[in-house]
């Protein structure tokens, strides 16, 4: 290895530290990327179920929270997703699109994306040092001081590529955070994001397993805070699954006290075609129970608690009952406040909300707007995204203008 001073050091291996070091390593820039764990990329891999959903076909700002939005679209509209998917077609990784949008690599495997990502990081002349856990950064003259435990380094340029909080054993310890704030700069306050909710009703817990598709909202002061749609999961300890995960960091957010959580049970119906199926129900079948005539939409263990919550007896025939009575039913399961306590913690949390004020960097660049010559990149910064690829996206998008920026700032020596 080349030695010291180095022209840019990255701290951080992850998905955002090799996108940047991959786009700024262009000769003669000697760049190193240091990273406390013994593995790089280790989200990456545990991401998507092992598969990584890489990116979207659509993506806007709008699929982010945290700061500033017109930094965020900058950012992303510099390497759209399209570009990432060419990007890794050119690393000889193939992608497939699943449920409309989602892009995953033809391998179906993170390790894919990952090893195509060290390949090009090494064929750049990228050096990379793992357990180099980066406890201190500073600035004692013009260069940059990187040291831990038993190193310390030096170069004229430094991005902090150290993730969030979520899933601490796969390295992303928040230290990061703790770098930034000495050099300056100030973290908006960290919440664990797309994260299952919990309950502490025994009614819902004892339908663990079960799995359909809902809408739901966050309610507040008889507004609608948010949304989300997708798969909804019951667990042993509460609410799982893409469209609790998407709504967690909203909720986990919405300052209002009460608020509510509300699921709609048959998001993919309307008063129409609701009553439409039950007057064919009713001329066809009119000694169809409610559990029976509910059970093209739901389990019957999930009619059953249904019912029981709402007062109703799921075995009267549903053609039997009143037009007025029926029609307050089907909105009540399109309108059904769910009991939230709480939601699980970083360690089951995709991602980290907050991170370094965007306030604090060029919108254009992420450079540091208080050390010049220090930049941030991906989950560190104060941008999570939704579920369906977004914050791999803003890893790859926010490594990328990072990069650029570094190679237009120190490419000529
Ligand atoms: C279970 C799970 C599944 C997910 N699935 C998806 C998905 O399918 N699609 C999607 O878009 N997103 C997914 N995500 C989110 C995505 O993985 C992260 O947003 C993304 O990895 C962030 O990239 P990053 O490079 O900013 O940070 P990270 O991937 O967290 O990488 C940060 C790196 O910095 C290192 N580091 C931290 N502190 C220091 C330090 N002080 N010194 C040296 N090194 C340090 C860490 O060891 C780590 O290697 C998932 C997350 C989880 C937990």
């Amino acid at each position: 290895m080349r030695s010291d001073p180095w022209d840019v050091i990255i701290v951080g291996a992850g998905p955002a530290g090799l996108m940047t070091a991959i786009t700024c390593a262009v000769k003669p820039l000697r760049v190193l990327v240091l990273d406390g764990n013994s593995r790089a990329g280790a989200k990456l891999l545990l991401s998507g179920g092992g598969r990584c959903n890489v990116t979207n076909l659509k993506v806007s700002e709008k699929n982010y929270q945290g700061g500033e939005a017109r930094t965020v679209r900058n950012v992303l509209s510099a390497f759209s997703s399209e570009r990432a998917v060419r990007f890794f077609k050119s690393l000889g990784v193939a992608m497939v699109l699943e449920e409309g949008t989602k892009y995953f690599p033809e391998t179906q495997s993170a390790k894919t994306v990952l090893e195509a990502l060290l390949g090009e990081a090494r064929a750049c002349g990228v050096i990379l040092e793992m357990k180099k856990k980066v406890s201190r950064i500073s600035r004692p003259d013009g260069s940059f001081r990187v040291a831990g435990e038993g190193f310390e380094y030096t170069a004229r340029a430094v991005v902090i590529c150290t993730g969030g909080l979520s899933y601490a054993a796969t390295g992303s310890d928040g230290s990061g955070y703790g770098l930034a704030r000495t050099m300056g700069h100030t973290i908006v306050k960290t919440l664990p994001a797309l994260t299952p909710l919990l309950t502490d009703d025994p009614d819902w817990k004892k339908l663990s397993g079960i799995t359909l598709p809902v809408r739901l909202t966050v309610t507040a002061e008889e507004k609608k805070f948010a949304a989300s749609e997708g798969a909804f999961l019951f667990t042993h300890t509460g609410f799982s699954g893409p469209a609790v995960l998407d709504i967690s960091g909203p909720w986990l957010r919405c300052p209002a006290v009460p608020k509510e959580l509300i699921a709609n049970f048959l998001p993919d119906e309307n008063e129409e075609s609701l009553r439409a199926a039950w007057v064919r129900a009713a001329a066809d079948h009119p000694k169809w129970s409610w559990k029976r005539f509910l059970a093209r939409y739901f389990p019957e263990r999930l009619t059953e608690v249904l019912f029981h919550k709402l007062g109703r007896d799921v075995g009267t025939p549903a053609g039997q009952c009143s037009k007025k009575d029926r029609d307050a039913l089907f909105r009540s399961l399109a309108h059904f406040p769910l009991r939230v306590t709480g939601a699980c913690g970083y360690e089951k949390a995709e991602v980290t909300s907050g991170g370094v004020d965007l306030r604090e960097v060029n919108g254009k660049t992420l450079e540091s707007k208080l050390q010049p010559g220090l930049y941030f990149a991906g989950e560190v910064l104060d941008v999570d995204g939704r579920i369906g690829g977004y914050n791999f996206q803003w890893a790859w998008a926010s490594g990328f203008v990072a990069g650029k920026a570094l190679l237009r700032e120190l490419g000529t020596r």
